[in-house]
């Protein structure tokens, strides 16, 4: 990337992040920040990337500008940067701030400034009515000095967004968009009407002062009580992106005095996994094909750029575990694309219990199984819905979603798997959103479904470890009835098992029993048991002799040549084993083995007919 085109994407990304709208993540973005730093320290664009463009009053020379800090993203990074300046190792103090995400400000008693760009800050001072300063002691009006950071509380982002969604036509998707469309009023008179409306809400935007929030430690034991503060910072009401360590001895501080782009006396801690403070507002329970899985309902909090409104709690125990209750606070973690989840939690004032001791679908008390809660209804909707769900999923049926299996057990009432193959086509076009040719589709599939290679349907019991060639393998050892019958122990001599696999499988044939049985009732097994014994082969691609030539090799050799790549297909030779093709793409997703012609006759070699003859009869 030339130094052009680096700019205009960061331009871009950063552009598109205060529009609420993130293109890449934090820590891409950061990449190419450090990217355009080293090619052109000087560049324009890096004193611009401070705060976002707002409606000043007038651009104000700053005396000592608020430049940005330098970034580490781990402690031992953090160490050694503390270890670098510190006067001595274990005295030195050191002061650790939050690091938040909003516009960085001053306020001199009169002025409200913003970081702005490089040396001038940008004055707006005639925001001041729609602030509210928190600091050390409490909540308030602006109205003394302060150095801290302009942001919206996460507990008050609805109630702002929708003071300022009656002026035009703006989209606003998060706090750091909302804050941003306070910032651009320019007309006094919106800025008071937007002032009245937020009177008649009660929430504000907040400029928390950095110095209500600030814990002095030394040198020495930062490392050993790191969790503890970054803990504490987190509980806060303020999304937070990271932690701010500095010398807490100003002036010398200061004396260290500042890099290109950076102060040399203070360092940001930038999290990889984003966290903020929430409360549980509700528990929602989602039915799984054996048990209720309860999802925590949060006050919405935006992490890494996404509004997050549901954290998974695991299971039920989880929930007692946690001593979890509505209306508790919490703080939500998200690392990376997975799913978020529920870091801490404390007493809220008003609470109320999260558990249920009844079915939501069918009323039955619920019993407990390991950590989980079960319904033992045997006519339980919701348990039957996803039983059948998780076989349409296990036996690869397309285009047979939630919703349509809902109406079609509700229509035609289909209780098993072996009702919804029995479905006819008429039934099957009735259905929302089906025509005559995606009911023949699904028809079809259905119809294709009612032979299942027994191999294919453990492996889509998803276990642990247990795949498409591993169940081959078991099975044809041992019968799917059988194997479904044997202990742990038994299981873990099996070749190539072990005890964590057969622990997992012996877990899935008691656990899933009923649903097993169910699925085994509807289709028709074929059986692997004994493959093993007649080995067979087939020939793929241009070869250099006849195919007859290759096949009969392979019958010299006790092998029998077939036409079709099927799951129980021993060997498929290729005259490329690299290209692609039907037979190949099938053999591979089957996990059946390929090789060359080359190694086909390395493997089994040709014999002349007299050969063979002669072999066998000396063998008397
Ligand atoms: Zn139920």
């Amino acid at each position: 990337m030339s130094v052009e085109e680096l700019a205009s994407r960061i331009r871009r990304a950063f552009e598109s992040y205060w529009a609420g709208i993130p293109e890449i993540s934090d820590l891409e973005y950061d990449a190419l920040v450090r990217e355009l730093k080293t090619a052109a320290p000087d560049h324009p664009l890096l004193e611009q990337l401070g705060s976002p463009q707002v409606a000043a009053l007038r651009e104000i020379r700053l005396l000592s500008p608020m430049i940005s800090l330098d970034k580490v993203y781990s402690l031992p990074e953090l160490l050694s940067w503390v270890k670098s300046f510190a006067r001595t190792d274990r005295d030195e103090r050191l002061l650790v701030q939050p690091k938040y995400d909003g516009i960085s400000c001053r306020f001199d008693g009169q002025t409200l400034v913003t970081r702005g760009k490089g040396e001038t800050g940008q004055d707006i001072s005639d925001k001041l009515s729609l602030i509210e300063l928190e600091s050390a002691d409490g909540t308030g009006p602006v109205n003394r000095p302060a150095r801290g950071e302009l942001l919206i509380r996460p507990d008050r982002f609805e109630k702002l967004r929708s003071v300022i969604r009656s002026r035009g036509n703006t989209v606003y998707r998060n706090t750091r968009n909302v804050l941003t469309g306070f910032m651009m009023l320019k007309d006094p008179r919106e800025v008071r009407q937007l002032e009245f409306a937020m009177k008649q809400t009660g929430a504000y935007l907040t400029l928390v002062d950095y110095d209500r929030v600030s814990f002095e430690v030394s040198a020495g034991e930062l490392e050993s009580r790191w969790q503890e503060l970054t803990d504490k910072i987190a509980a806060l009401p303020y999304p937070m992106d990271g932690i701010v360590v500095k010398f807490a001895d100003a002036v010398y501080r200061q004396s260290l005095g500042s890099t290109a782009h950076h102060p040399r006396g203070e360092m940001a801690y930038k999290f990889v996994n984003a966290r903020s403070p929430s409360a549980l507002e509700d528990v929602e329970w989602s039915f799984g094909k054996n048990s209720l899985t309860p999802v925590a309902v949060i006050r919405p909090v935006e992490l890494g750029g996404t509004t997050i409104r549901r954290a998974t709690l695991h299971n039920a125990k989880n929930i007692l575990d946690l001593n979890l209750q509505i209306g508790d606070d919490i703080v939500v973690e998200r690392a990376g694309d997975v799913i978020p989840h529920i870091v801490s939690s404390s007493p809220g004032e008003n609470r109320r219990n999260a558990m249920i001791d009844r079915c939501p679908g069918c009323g039955t008390e619920l019993v407990w199984k390991g950590p989980e809660l079960c319904c033992p209804g045997p006519d339980c909707f919701e348990t039957r819905l996803c039983r059948l769900s998780a076989a349409v999923r296990a036996l690869d049926i397309d285009n047979l979603g939630d919703a349509t299996l809902r109406q079609i057990m509700k229509q035609f009432e289909v209780r098993s798997f072996g009702d919804l193959l029995k479905l006819d086509k008429r039934k099957l076009v009735s259905l929302d959103r089906f025509a005559e040719k995606s009911a023949a589709n699904l028809y079809d599939a259905l119809q294709k479904a009612r032979k299942c290679d027994d191999f294919r349907l453990l492996a889509a019991l998803n276990i642990p470890n247990v795949g498409i060639n591993v169940a081959k393998k078991l099975l044809k050892t041992c019968p799917f009835d059988r194997l479904r019958t044997l202990s742990a122990d038994e299981l873990g001599v099996m070749e190539g098992i072990g005890p964590e696999r057969a622990a997992a499988l012996r877990k899935t044939f008691t656990e899933e029993k009923t649903f097993i049985d169910e699925l085994l009732a509807s289709v028709e097994l074929r059986s692997s048991f004994g493959a093993a014994e007649k080995q067979t082969v087939c020939f793929t691609g241009k070869m250099p002799e006849k195919r007859a030539y290759y096949e009969e090799t392979a019958r010299q050799h006790g092998l029998e040549p077939v036409d079709q790549v099927t799951g129980n297909l021993s060997l498929l030779v290729a005259a490329d084993p690299q290209e692609s093709g039907t037979k190949l793409d099938h053999a591979r997703k089957a996990g059946i083995e390929v090789i060359s012609t080359d190694e086909f006759l390395a493997r089994f070699p040709p014999q002349k007919k007299g050969q063979q003859e002669e072999e066998q009869l000396s063998l008397f």
